[in-house]
């Protein structure tokens, strides 16, 4: 009998909700000790609906008033008006403080408002705004433009549709839908990607083949994979306020293997979307594979010697097969 257990990443789950820390303030009393960052002299507004008064452009603080997109012709014409955050959008938006004061963590500063926004707009060659982001999850919505380019990237590769189950979710929306608090799609760079006839895994590896910093997939089907260690875009965050890129956090992942008279099973912890994806592996005594399967339960088959499992692209355990 042979029990592994391996833990992976660094994040743990809080089920506290924190208030986000005012608005396009991080010089703030709340986070200076961790940014240590100049007042802010934004001049954006900060109330009402300010897309009208915004120009095109540079804000004149370096951050940018709007977002722009790959769009269908690949040139990053494709740009919509960011607003700047408003107190008044309520608890909808509240933001945790940071994890553990990783600058990737912070609140997005600017939204694009997703009322004013065409949902049909062709954000990228392969790609409606609407599948990043809609207005029924909430009104305002941040989609980083890399995160936009990198999953072209894979569609291109893939040469075949890809389905973007959920982009950007408000903390809310977020929250209705049992993500965790620190899901990276509440900062707009994840997205839950699937594609018809395509194992869960295959995507992952074209994904992290793309950059993305972390995947993980799920018996539903779906590919999950973000880019939380790319520098935030300034379209949405005040990226003055992080003193360097730090690295986005992982979740605490932890899986153990378990024999009974049944067969095997990996008991997993620290997946945010659901049940991870488990893929079986039989090796003989000679190390060659005998078989590959996916599946909560195994039995190996009768020549196998050792058995590797690979759950959900975090965590994977090995084993010696010894009598029952
Ligand atoms: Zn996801």
């Amino acid at each position: 009998m042979l029990g592994l257990l391996l833990i992976a990443g660094c994040v743990a789950e809080s089920d506290a909700r924190l208030r986000r820390p005012p608005p396009a303030r991080p010089g703030g009393e709340e986070d200076s000790a961790v940014f240590d960052t100049a007042p802010d002299d934004s001049h954006l507004e900060e109330t009402g609906d300010s897309s009208s008064e915004l120009e095109t452009g540079d804000s004149g603080d370096g951050s940018a008033v709007e977002a722009c997109y790959l769009g269908p012709g690949r040139d990053g014409s494709i740009c919509l008006p960011v607003v700047a955050y408003d107190v008044s959008w309520g608890e909808d938006y509240y933001y945790p403080d940071p994890y553990e004061g990783s600058a990737q963590y912070l609140p997005p500063v600017r939204f694009v408002d997703l009322d004013d926004a065409d949902p049909m707009l062709e954000v990228a060659p392969n790609f409606a705004l609407e599948e990043y982001m809609a207005a029924w999850k909430g009104r305002w919505g941040v989609l980083q433009p890399h995160v936009v380019e990198r999953v072209q990237d894979v569609r291109d590769e893939v040469g075949a549709p890809v389905a973007v189950n959920s982009g950007y979710r408000s903390p809310a929306y977020n929250a209705e839908v049992g993500g965790v608090t620190y899901s990276r799609h509440q900062y707009g760079d994840a997205a839950d990607l699937d594609v018809e006839g395509m194992s869960a895994d295959e995507l992952a590896d074209i994904c992290a083949a793309h950059g993305a910093d972390y995947v993980a997939t799920y018996e539903t089907g779906h590919t999950h994979c973000d880019w939380r260690d790319h520098p935030l875009d300034p379209a949405f965050y005040d990226v003055s306020a992080a003193r360097a890129v730090a690295r986005g956090a992982r979740p605490l992942h932890a899986a153990i293997l378990e024999r009974d008279a049944r067969g095997w099973t990996a008991p997993a912890d620290g997946f945010d979307e659901g049940e991870p994806l488990r893929r079986w592996s039989a090796f003989d005594k000679d190390g060659n594979v005998l078989e590959t399967m996916e599946g909560r339960r195994y039995s190996p088959p009768p020549r196998a010697h050792r058995i590797r499992v690979d759950v959900g692209r975090q965590v994977v355990l090995e084993a010696e097969l010894g009598p029952l």
